[in-house]
């Protein structure tokens, strides 16, 4: 249903470049995170999806219409696509109400339309108030509303809970997202937080330094992550360096590079590849512990436990099963 094929972006006249050769498609209904650290892109790829950016080059499909190309560019309002940003970007002059219809102003039946919109956010009853009577999430749930009124082809909401706290966030989040459900709107939900990326979506993006670098079922990205890099946005991960094969007996391909998660080596446990370290410092993180070790072949390695209590000396392995390989 949307299509991007070779998308670049730069700015200052090519001197940087925000995007480099994107391509990607989703299908209707899809709901997927794009997921990559401040300045990784996330806003060019979803303002040139919107319209509000022109490419140097690739294009952009929706629903079969070529929304993007060197011969053709079609106009943000043409387009169907309904933006969330991370500022509410609400009238503060207008009720809700208003700040609905607004958007919507030379549709038919239009009244009945942001009444249905505000009811689905859950805020019908409100709409006679501004938006400064409302907190932070509400506010949040009505710029939902007003992206959703004139029934877009594709929802794209950019980092939408990055102002609110943590409690409220997973809240919000989990409102939202049964809302995005219930339309069965195609979404793509932009953050640089793996947590809400895991909790909403069925399929993970995640761009690097403006590169698409992989697009997978959030399972599989933390099951097959094809870098170090994707593996370590997904959990705390450690480098399995030649020096650390060798203390734990465990020779690797040495044309890949290998890795293991924290969560993955056991202490006190039986397993194939097993060392010796002596704990350094303990660190309680409240649902589990940080130990620093040294171990025996002299190498640091700080890893979690949900079990502080252990002695001074360990024992400390994983299995092979447990490590992850890759081709850089
Ligand atoms: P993200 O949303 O992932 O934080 P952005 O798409 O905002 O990333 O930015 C990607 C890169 O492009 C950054 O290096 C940023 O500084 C640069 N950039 C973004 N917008 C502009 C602009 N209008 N002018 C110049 N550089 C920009
Ligand atoms: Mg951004």
């Amino acid at each position: 249903m949307l299509e991007i094929h070779s998308l670049s972006k730069s700015y200052d006249k090519g001197k940087s470049f925000a995007l480099k050769n994107v391509s990607f498609n989703l299908n209707e209904g899809d709901v997927c995170a794009l997921v990559g650290e401040s300045g990784s892109g996330k806003t060019t790829l979803v303002r040139l999806i919107a319209g509000l950016e022109t490419p140097d080059a690739g294009n952009i499909v929706l629903n079969g219409e070529m929304f993007s190309s060197l011969h053709n560019f079609v106009p943000p309002e043409k387009r169907k696509v309904g933006l969330v940003f991370q500022e509410y970007a609400l009238f503060p002059h207008m009720t809700l109400f208003k700040n609905v219809l607004y958007g919507i102003s030379r549709q038919k039946n239009k009244k009945i339309r942001a009444q249905e919109v505000l009811d689905l956010v859950g805020l019908g009853e409100m709409k006679e108030r501004y938006p400064h009577q409302l907190s932070g999430g509400q506010q949040q749930r009505v710029a939902l509303a007003r992206a959703l009124a004139p029934n877009p082809s594709l929802l794209i909401l950019d980092e939408p809970f990055s102002n609110l706290d943590a409690m409220l966030r997973a809240q919000l989040r989990n409102e939202i997202f049964e809302i995005v459900k219930k339309t069965g709107v195609t979404a793509i939900f932009v953050t640089h937080d793996t947590q809400d990326a895991l909790a909403v979506a069925d399929e993970i993006l995640i761009l690097q330094k403006g590169e698409l670098i992989q697009k997978d079922e959030a399972a599989n990205l933390y099951i097959k992550p094809n870098s170090i890099y994707v593996a370590s946005l997904f959990g705390n991960t450690i480098h399995l360096s030649q020096e650390l094969q060798s203390a734990f007996k465990c020779p690797l391909n040495p044309k890949c590079s290998h890795a293991i998660r924290h969560e993955n080596f056991a202490i006190n446990e039986e397993c194939e590849h097993v060392t010796h370290a002596r704990v350094i410092k303990r660190t309680f993180l409240g649902n589990k512990t940080q130990l620093l070790l040294k171990l025996d072949s002299g190498q640091n390695l700080a890893v979690f436990t949900k079990d502080g209590n252990v002695a001074d000396r360990i024992k400390i392995g994983f299995n092979s099963t447990d490590v992850l390989e890759f081709n850089n």
